[in-house]
């Protein structure tokens, strides 16, 4: 029993059964209907996204003995031979195997004479791009003043490519790339269809690996039914994709957030156990990020994560520039990662420099912004909160503050706060309260740009130095002789008001303090830093230089870097003990499998080259093309041998990623040659399919010669239903 993949025994046979695309459905429906049909049909996008299968449903829309309609009957005979591939008036050709100019003339050469049993003689014209120019120059003869029984369907992922004389005689209809939402939706179709259990956020991921394409999700899909024995869960899926579990993107972000060392030691000793993709931690703490920077502008885009509830803490908690500063770092130390020792250092360089640069300042830049950037987004979101709480919320904290005397003139003092409550911040008062304009809010967030860029310098020497005497390292300069003033710009936005410093609370609605990351048990950093109020920033923040400065010969500091130390050890010891993985010996498969060999599984477990494509540091696309692959490796040359249905996806870009990743698991340089061939018997994945079937195989065979299903079989005319065995 041959296993026919998804993609091919999925391919929609109507256009009622196609996902997507629903303009191109409803413009070529019509021109059907009303029999106004153009000679010459361009459909372009990515690849996987149904070109070839629109042309296929349009010949047969052409061509169905019915007539000429948008719901071709699929049983007539025609209908079938295109369905099977072998209608002789249906010319498939796949530009990118076929660019002799030759060869086109031959097809071209054909054009004239009638179709010999369709209405028409159709063109499919695959990769059209591929064409050499003399072919084009063939095909544009004919593409002007074609015989009225030819129709050409050109199919291209990249139309830029094309001559404009091409285009300009061709109906082109752009097929959009699918959305996850979609992609999913059919996968549960099919696999509903198909009898096979999975997990809905399993299809989730593989959605979303897919990008876009359809085929690659069925492709994905197929891998997943074989590598888990046809039952779809969403840690096999995410282990095959070599994707992490997103926890580990939040356990550390709150760590990092928190500013807590040991417990992000504790965390990366942890993850280290468990895995290897650091630069796949980075990504996922990145669109964790992303996800709340977008969710401080609109509630909903909270909503596109699994982690919903943790994402509306971080909009909550952190000001928006401070959540552009995590991932502009973060993204930064994604770039480092390959230059770095080895790729746990650059995770935690990455991770400790966010944490070095950001919450020292984490008030300076939170507490202007807010005030901020809140008039440009009440263009989103009404602006009255922003405007009317924080003068009441002031007011009462004064009243409070006044206490006894000025208790019974409370009408008196209300009055005056507000007027200087209105001085201090005239900038965001007045601002929200007139109808904001962008250019001002523009004007602003610069100011406070350049503020965070004066500041950084100073930030980035404090933090230098206590990671430092962390380390034990002495500095040649002290720290503490640097000056300490900073900003000029600032004193003037906020002025500072008459009152004492702790008069105001701010506690402003929209940016309260990040209450759930708060160290516990940091004694050098009082809870008040951070509730500062915009005009108590200076002096607070100098206050804080200098604590900073002393902290260094601290005693807590001294015990931090020892629990430091000590953690760190001991991450490195499972480090490289785990390192040297993959000294499991093979079992024996020799393509059969019987009473010894049952407990072969996975193709990881008998053969070498997919025993290390499961360990290569990589997933989706370029694991699933090694995993169609088989390798010989010779000295420093790397021959794999590939499937061509995943010719596709090779592009330099694509070669340099393989290059990297293979290298980095040989540990040696390599000059990788990839040759495509129909098929690979020696692939993973083939290995991978044929263990299942032959499993399946053996059992099917157990179960026949098991004298009581032969007994039920004589007695009541049982019937054995092999399709319905589930081997485990
Ligand atoms: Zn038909």
């Amino acid at each position: 029993m041959s296993y026919q993949v998804l993609a091919r025994k999925w391919r929609p046979q109507h256009f009622s059964r196609l996902v997507g695309q629903d303009h191109v459905k409803t413009a070529l429906g019509n021109a059907l209907s009303n029999n106004r049909l153009h000679h010459a049909y361009l459909f372009t996008g990515t690849r996987g996204v149904g070109k070839t299968t629109i042309a296929r449903i349009f010949a047969k829309s052409l061509n169905c003995e019915q007539g000429v309609t948008a719901t071709p009957c699929g049983q007539c005979s025609a209908c079938t031979e295109i369905d099977a591939g072998n209608f002789v008036d249906l010319l498939e050709i796949d530009a990118a195997s076929r660019t002799k100019v030759e060869d086109t003339r031959d097809l071209l050469d054909n054009v004239q004479y009638a179709p010999s049993r369709g209405r028409f003689k159709v063109y499919l014209i695959d990769e059209v791009h591929m064409l050499s120019k003399h072919s084009f120059n063939a095909l544009l003869k004919t593409l002007e003043e074609p015989p009225p029984h030819v129709k050409f369907l050109l199919a291209t992922t990249d139309p830029q490519k094309l001559p404009v004389t091409v285009l300009s005689r061709c109906l082109q209809f752009n097929l959009l790339a699918l959305s996850p939402a979609q992609i999913e939706q059919h996968l549960t179709y099919v696999l509903n269809e198909e009898h096979i259990s999975f997990e809905q956020a399993a299809l989730a991921l593989l959605s979303r690996a897919a990008k876009g394409s359809l085929r690659d999700s069925l492709s994905l899909t197929d891998q997943a039914i074989a590598q888990t024995n046809g039952n779809i869960t969403l840690d096999a899926v995410r282990t095959m994709l070599g994707l992490l579990d997103q926890s580990w993107a939040q356990q550390l972000l709150q760590a990092l957030i928190a500013r807590d060392i040991t417990l992000l030691q504790q965390q990366l000793a942890a993850l280290v156990q468990q895995q290897s993709n650091f630069a796949q931690v980075l990504d996922d703490m990145l669109s964790l990020l992303h996800l709340a920077a977008l969710a401080q502008l609109s509630q909903q885009a909270a909503a596109f994560s699994q982690q919903q509830a943790f994402v509306k803490t971080l909009a909550d908690s952190l000001a928006p520039a401070q959540i552009q500063l995590y991932y502009q770092l973060l993204i930064s130390g994604k770039k480092e990662l390959p230059y770095a020792p080895d790729p746990l250092t650059g995770l935690e360089m990455a991770l400790l420099r966010a944490m070095a640069f950001v919450p020292e300042g984490k008030t300076a830049v939170a507490a202007p912004t807010s005030g901020v950037v809140m008039p440009a987004m009440s263009s989103l979101t009404p602006p009255a909160p922003a405007a009317q709480h924080q003068p009441t919320q002031a007011v009462q904290a004064l009243a409070a503050q006044h206490g006894p005397d000025t208790a019974e003139s409370g009408i008196v003092t209300q009055s005056e706060v507000t007027q200087s409550e209105v001085t201090q911040s005239e900038v965001t008062q007045s601002e929200v309260s007139q109808g904001v304009n962008q250019t001002k809010a523009g004007q602003n967030t610069d100011t406070s740009t350049a503020a965070i860029t004066a500041n950084d310098e100073l930030q980035l020497d404090a933090a230098t130095a206590r990671i430092m005497a962390r380390r034990g390292v002495q500095l040649n300069a002290p720290i503490s002789g640097k000056p300490v003033v900073v900003n000029p710009t600032e004193p003037s936005q906020s002025t500072p008001s008459q009152q004492g410093p702790d008069s105001i609370v701010p506690a402003a609605p929209e940016a309260p303090a990040p209450k759930k990351f708060e160290r516990p048990e940091a004694p050098e950093q009082p809870a008040s830093e951070y509730t500062l109020a915009p005009e108590q920033n200076d002096a607070a923040y100098d206050d804080r230089l200098v604590a900073e400065d002393t902290a260094i010969a601290d005693d807590t500091e001294d015990a931090d870097s020892a629990a430091y130390a000590a953690v760190s050890d001991a991450l490195w010891q499972q480090y490289e003990q785990d390192a040297p993985a993959q000294t499991e010996a093979l079992l024996p498969f020799d393509g059969s499998i019987d009473e010894q060999n049952f407990s072969v599984r996975f193709a990881a477990q008998v053969d070498a080259w997919a025993a290390r494509v499961e360990t290569l540091d990589t997933g989706g696309l370029s694991r699933l093309f090694l995993l169609n692959a088989a390798a010989e490796q010779n000295g420093n040359q790397l021959t794999l041998r590939v499937a061509q249905s995943q010719q596709h996806l090779d592009s330099p870009a694509f070669r340099t990623k393989l290059q990297q990743v293979l290298e980095a698991s040989f540990n040696l340089p390599l000059q990788v040659v990839i040759q495509y061939q129909p098929e690979v018997a020696q692939s993973p994945l083939a290995i991978q399919q044929r263990i299942v079937q032959e499993r399946l195989a053996y059992v099917s065979r157990l179960l026949q010669q098991d004298e009581k299903v032969q007994q039920l079989q004589q007695l009541f005319n049982a019937e054995l239903l092999t399709d319905t065995i589930v081997v485990n």
